[in-house]
């Protein structure tokens, strides 16, 4: 099957006693045996159950089990995909399951602000160091690693540099150096881009934006593509869990030890909110990538917009990866800029139909000012180091009529220069 069929009919069919189509909600903590040796046997692994919702439920391991087809992720006993309450969670509990003190990470540069405080804070408390690099050349980008280098972290789009990285040739560095590659697939999902296809071997979504759709509940999840040999690679613990997991050591890694002990699982509720988006994912990421190229190009030539920034554009540096690993779509988030930062602020200001708030994905139209909310904690120097300059606007195209958006942008972009006129003019 399709990715736009899997992601409707995958992982769960109408349940046995009542015939529903749609995942029942399991909202239940635990879960009751019988007898106490039954419950000691899927304690000890000797039967299939779930226990506790913090490792696992039935809502949930049917979202896992759509996610992983989605990706085409491992496939066997052990489902290839572990749902997680954020994205953050998921790359959290990647990280915890790989490294260890002294261990550094080799990670694109202009990638999402909370991944970066997480590499550079919160991991750098427990002694792991990270190396950024511009990822848009794999031979360039390569030279950051070293012989201390345990995972390479990509964006597949970066947010916000919205840069499109050389992943095909640094999965290929990646393996020479048996170095697991982990994509956070978030902008561009299947059946956009399949990040395994590409040489990724750990898949991150943050399920919040995309997967989700309608900004109505926080997820994440991770998916083992198989494309790295744990049994051969860099982790001892991993090469030994490998002797009695074969393929699925890492996720039996952490289902039993990493995630379990985090204690990042998804709600059920959220879980079933996952599945609800992921029917709808393929026809809205058309839907995103159409809206998202037809105002970045309307954009690009407005008298009053300095630049725009969207791998779809056919002037974009990226325009040729968008065609040859994205078929063409390149989701719905771009930036742009209207030369200051004073014009950003009352574009924002005088927009009626799209939101003004933090988060990507959903169906409604959002648009930030990114320097003085996300990144305010950041020096001026850092910022821009990440490619967060004072005037750029970032903008998550909905799925709204394309027409309305345009116009709502226009009739700001009016506003936010006759603003800017009439400041010079009192000055
Ligand atoms: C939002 C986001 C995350 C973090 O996900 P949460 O669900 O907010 O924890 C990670 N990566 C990217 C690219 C994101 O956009």
């Amino acid at each position: 099957m399709k990715a736009r069929t899997r992601a409707i009919h995958g992982g769960y069919s109408d349940d046995p006693v009542t015939g529903a189509t749609a995942v029942p909600i399991y909202q239940t903590s635990a879960y009751a045996y019988g007898t106490a040796e039954e419950l000691a046997d899927v304690f000890a692994g000797r039967a299939p159950g779930d226990v506790y919702t913090r490792i696992s439920n039935p809502t949930t391991q049917a979202l896992e089990k759509r996610l992983a087809g989605l990706e085409e992720g491992l496939k066997g006993p052990v489902t290839g995909c572990i749902a997680f309450s954020s994205g953050m969670a998921a790359i959290t509990a990647i990280m915890m399951g790989l490294l260890r003190s002294g261990d550094e990470i080799l990670s694109a540069n202009g990638i999402f602000g909370g991944t970066i405080s997480l590499f550079s804070n919160t991991l750098g408390r427990f002694g792991v160091t990270t190396t950024y690099g511009n990822a848009d050349k794999a031979d360039s980008f390569e030279k950051g690693i070293n012989e201390r280098t345990k995972v390479i972290f990509l964006e597949s789009i970066g947010n916000p540099r919205m840069n499109v990285p050389d992943i095909e040739g640094i999965a290929e560095a990646a393996r020479a150096h048996k170095i697991p590659l982990v994509v956070d697939n978030t902008l561009t999902p299947p059946p956009i881009l399949q990040a395994g296809l590409l040489g990724a071997d750990l898949v991150v979504f943050s399920t919040s934006k995309y997967v989700n759709g309608h900004g109505t509940a926080i997820g994440g999840a991770l998916v083992d593509t198989g494309n790295y040999d744990w049994g051969s690679g860099l982790f001892p613990d991993l090469r030994q869990a490998a002797l009695r997991l074969g393929a699925f050591a890492f996720l039996g890694l952490q289902r039993k030890v990493i995630h379990r002990d985090l204690g990042g699982c998804p709600a059920p509720m959220n879980s079933f909110l996952m599945l609800q988006g992921l029917e709808t994912l393929g026809p809205r990421m058309e839907l995103h990538s159409d809206n998202a190229l037809r105002l970045a190009s309307a954009l690009s030539a407005h008298p009053g917009v300095s630049w725009v920034n969207y791998p779809g554009l056919a002037s974009s540096p990226y325009h040729d990866r968008v065609q040859r690993w994205f078929g063409g779509s390149a989701g719905g988030v771009f930036t742009f800029s209207l030369g200051t930062r004073q014009r950003a602020m009352a574009f924002v200001n005088a927009l009626l139909l799209a939101k003004n708030m933090t988060n990507i994905g959903d169906a409604k139209t959002l648009v930030l000012h990114p320097a003085t909310t996300i990144y305010q904690e950041y020096t001026e120097e850092e910022r821009n180091a990440v490619g967060v300059h004072d005037d750029m606007l970032r903008v998550s195209v909905g799925i709204e009529d394309a027409d309305d958006i345009l116009d709502d942008f226009i009739q700001a972009i009016a506003a936010a220069t006759a603003a800017g006129a009439a400041l010079k003019e009192a000055k």
